[in-house]
């Protein structure tokens, strides 16, 4: 069955093919893409346990990318999850104090973002092949931390395409800094801006936006492209790991064969726990998709009351990647529960730019019934990732301690006590001062990497080569630019 894509904000559903919307990205009307329906796994949970993570992968992209041949998505496959993961499992499951720990983070950058681009530029270049895209694909990017580092991960020495990150100079915790300023890859660029995460974001848009700018890059044989969250290349590959943490404890009869499990992601865009929506509407046995926030609790006050309202404070947590107050690919899920209706949703949507909010009708919360929101405290999270160590000896980073806090929230609430898998998506390597801080108040004075190696030391596990490599590495980029020259720096890396 052919799957394409239509914008959730397109009222007349123009469909384009897969590989066409991992090339655009975001729809022209500014809306997301979708697929036009969601396909069932047409492999039985039998035959998927006796997989490896690399056919699991095949056996859930094949069935959403379908202009995209067997060979030329095993090649992808193969090519992102490969010994870049310091585990041949890609995604381990570690079972602590009730839970199934999902560990999404043992890829080049440590945190689950590796997951999805890890496998992007492969898609990106197989796509533009495709199409007949003779130019060079540039990917630009405005990062607060993680995403940057993930995507020039994956993307750099990928033959056919480029990179530039931007970041606030002063913005970024000194591990990410180190992190992206440290990166090889002669395709790419790394630059420190003097000027907020918005500031990047706003340039980066304003470059996207401007036709001029298109028309030089063409002339010079090259095109902007984006790895953010909302490219549906990015989003698809995060519903294998839902399959295969499924099959997984199948396999190891820890369920037994059509047993709903219960999933809880730590959230900020929407997207990992979006995936996970379509995982079970694939047929994957999924009861409840735990939907965790942190102090940033837009989400769960609107699964508590159906509005969705961005007009608050932003608060600046210890799980910075969910400090977030629009998650887009919500919008995903209103258009949805809307009835793939495009023309409610874009009513919603123009709510949300106008006065910062919407409300979804009595009908279209109805369907919200399988989603459970909920959110911790930064106390609540220190607490969670303290009383985990304590108690079993494993830790995890401030993220999932959200979503270790949150489902303990929802257990206490419900007496559910399904097997249930936990997204565990940053290393605790990744935000060790806050981890230990969290464990012991009297580790706050102590320098970064000596937190590293007391880490390791407690929770028994060797540091990550990602943080190995940066004690040492050289730094390869030290561009820092005002924001107004962001567009000539971009022309001067591409030497046009
Ligand atoms: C990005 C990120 C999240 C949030 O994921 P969304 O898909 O944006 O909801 C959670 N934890 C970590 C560590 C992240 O990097």
């Amino acid at each position: 069955m052919v799957v394409n894509y239509v914008s959730t904000r397109d009222t007349k559903k123009q469909e384009i093919t897969a590989s066409q919307a991992i090339l655009k990205g975001l729809a022209d009307d500014g809306g997301l893409f979708v697929p036009t329906s969601i396909p069932k796994l047409d492999k039985s949970l039998k035959e998927l346990s006796e997989m490896t993570y690399q056919e699991v992968a095949y056996e859930v992209l094949k069935l959403f990318l379908t202009d995209f041949t067997e060979e030329e998505l095993k090649h992808c496959i193969n090519s992102a999850y490969d010994s870049k993961f310091d585990t041949e499992e890609i995604a381990p499951l570690v079972m602590a104090d009730g839970a199934y720990y999902l560990e999404l983070f043992h890829g080049a950058t440590i945190a689950f973002k590796d997951m999805a681009l890890s496998i992007l530029p492969h898609l990106m270049i197989t796509s533009a092949r495709k199409n007949k895209i003779k130019n060079d694909i540039v990917i630009l990017t405005a990062t607060s931390g993680d995403t940057g580092k993930a995507a020039l991960a994956g993307f750099a020495d990928v033959e056919g395409t480029r990179i530039v990150v931007f970041y606030p100079k002063n913005g970024v915790s000194a591990i990410q800094e180190r992190q992206m300023v440290t990166q090889k890859g002669d395709n790419t660029h790394v630059v420190g801006i003097k000027g907020n995460f918005d500031q990047a974001q706003t340039g980066v848009k304003e470059m996207f936006n401007d036709k001029e700018l298109a028309a030089e890059l063409d002339a010079a044989g090259f095109q902007f492209s984006s790895a953010n969250s909302i490219n549906i290349g990015r989003l698809v590959p995060q519903i294998a790991y839902y399959v295969y943490a499924y099959v997984k404890l199948l396999g190891e009869e820890k369920i037994s064969d059509g047993e709903t499990i219960n999933v809880v992601v730590p959230t900020g865009n929407f997207g990992n726990i979006l995936a996970a929506f379509y995982a079970k509407n694939m047929g994957l046995p999924i009861e409840k998709l735990i939907c965790a926030s942190n102090e940033n609790k837009v989400l769960y006050d609107f699964f508590s009351t159906g509005e969705y309202d961005k007009n608050r404070e932003f608060i600046l947590t210890n799980s910075p990647s969910m400090d977030i107050l629009i998650s887009s690919n919500l919008e995903r899920l209103i258009y949805h529960i809307a009835g793939n209706d495009a023309e409610k949703n874009s009513e919603l949507m123009e709510g949300l730019r106008t006065t910062g909010k919407y409300e979804i009708t009595a009908e279209m919360r109805e369907k919200l019934s399988s989603f459970y929101g909920n959110f911790a405290t930064e106390k609540e999270t220190g607490d969670a990732i303290k009383k985990l160590y304590e108690d079993t000896g494993y830790i995890i980073d401030t993220h999932t301690g959200v979503a270790a806090s949150v489902y303990g929230k929802y257990k206490a609430e419900t007496g559910d006590d399904k097997a249930t898998v936990i997204a565990s998506t940053a290393s605790p390597f990744k935000f060790t001062r806050a981890v230990m801080g969290a464990i012991d108040t009297d580790y706050e004075n102590e320098e970064d990497f000596v937190l590293v190696d007391k880490l390791s030391e407690l929770g028994k596990v060797a540091v990550p080569n990602a943080i190995e490599e940066i004690r040492t590495a050289p730094v390869r980029h030290d561009t820092v630019v005002e924001v107004s020259d962001m567009c000539a720096e971009v022309k001067r890396f591409l030497g046009i």
